[in-house]
């Protein structure tokens, strides 16, 4: 069977998570809103799950509220935050070029609603400026928005120096974390990040869980105001029946991720090593500053060869993609490598292998061979359209 290569686009369930949320599924099943001991039982159950998210970036548990999974904490950060900033007179954004679509979207509603926004460029490496983010940002910026590991490369962004240079800004500050949180555990301690966004199947907890860390400025949480009406829960935030089972789940890869973060960060460094020494014989070429990039991921493309060729000739040795999950279909481009103007057959070649702790070792002789095998195929196909030239794209 092919090895899971994917774990960016979501990783497997750890099995202890998995215990906690079949036991709220099934013997523990109360509404964690009603009064008596089943729902109190749910209740307990919920507040120390906040207690371990919180735990996990330095916040309290009165700053955490759960949600359906980082693509709506994007959401309610970005669209909350916009009527205060109407009233108040503040409607210039600034955010990246490189953001996941659940921020850029959103973003793309408000300037249609006549906000300003600037989405700063990366550089080569796929690493956006600190110094840019800063030099983007006015009187009238009401929330900088930077991700902290991007999706496709893996590649850093310098939250905290940006925390550090905002310094007493009035802008909220706005993290996308899913990639990073609970592996990259330093950089979202910071008290000047406002929003952290949180996605629960990326830290091996089950899909359709994710958190908004709203941290308190001077004793006054970000003023959000909710996408939806209803029964009031999560601070009003985010209403509706609280799904125990899967927060529960969020609570204990939570903890798990700040038990164990050093041990899994340096086996997949170790894994890491690995790839890069297998890979060496077939001389890729990277997308993305290696050094920057997060243990956990990386992309490459092989020379002369498209994603969807190597993607289908790896086809049961190893479970790849061309990028992200969401906007994988191939004849859409990455936006992320396009705003780094790498060459196109970067961008055309571009794979992203991503693991985790779990992990078996591939086939790497399989591996190897079937991309050996495609380089002489694609050398010796005459009738191969040509690709046009080899150089930035045009929009660079
Ligand atoms: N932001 C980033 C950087 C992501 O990688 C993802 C998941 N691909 C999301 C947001 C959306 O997360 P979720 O699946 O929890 O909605």
């Amino acid at each position: 069977m092919a090895v899971y290569l994917d774990c960016a686009a979501t990783a497997p369930l750890d099995p202890r998570v998995q215990e906690e949320v079949i036991k709220y599924l099934s013997v523990e099943f109360g509404n964690a809103g009603s009064h008596h001991p089943f729902g109190q039982r749910a209740k307990k159950a919920v507040e120390q799950a906040r207690s371990n998210v919180a735990a996990v970036v330095g916040a309290t548990r009165g700053e955490v509220i759960f949600t359906s999974g980082a693509t709506e904490s994007n959401n309610l950060a970005i669209l909350g935050l916009a009527a205060r900033g109407k009233q108040i007179g503040k409607t210039h954004i600034v955010s990246t070029k490189i953001e996941h679509r659940s921020v850029l979207e959103p973003l793309e509603t408000l300037s249609q609603q006549g906000f300003k926004v600037t989405l700063v460029s990366p550089d080569s490496g796929g690493q956006v400026q600190a110094q840019t983010v800063l030099e983007a940002i006015r009187d009238e910026t009401l929330l900088v928005s930077v991700m902290q590991v991007n999706n496709e490369t893996g590649v850093l962004q310098p939250i905290e120096e940006i925390s550090q240079l905002l310094g007493k800004h009035r802008a909220y500050f706005h993290v996308d974390a899913a990639q990073g949180f609970g592996k990259e555990i330093g950089q979202l301690l910071s008290r000047r990040i406002d929003l952290i966004s949180v996605s629960g199947h990326k830290i091996y907890a089950p899909k359709g869980v994710g958190a908004l860390v709203m941290r308190r400025r001077n004793g006054q949480r970000p003023p959000l105001t909710p996408l939806m009406y209803g029964g009031g829960q999560e601070l009003g935030l985010r209403p509706g029946t609280l799904p125990v089972h899967l927060i529960v789940g969020l609570g204990k890869a939570s903890e798990l991720a700040l038990e164990e973060c050093d041990s899994r960060s340096e086996q997949c460094r170790k894994f890491k090593k690995m790839i890069l020494d297998k890979l060496q014989p077939l001389n890729p070429v990277f997308n993305g500053d290696l050094n920057l990039m997060t243990p956990y991921m990386i992309n490459l493309a092989f020379r002369g060869i498209s994603s969807e060729e190597a993607i289908e000739a790896l086809n049961g040795v190893v479970a790849i993609s061309n990028g992200s999950a969401c906007t994988s279909t191939f004849d859409s481009c990455s936006h992320v490598l396009s705003a780094m103007c790498l060459d196109e057959h970067q961008i055309d070649g571009a794979l992203r292998l991503s693991w985790c702790h779990f992990t078996d070792r591939p086939d790497w002789a399989m591996f190897i061979e079937a991309i050996k095998k495609l380089g002489e195929e694609v050398k010796t196909t005459t009738m191969r359209p040509s690709k046009p030239s080899i150089g930035p794209r045009k929009s660079c």
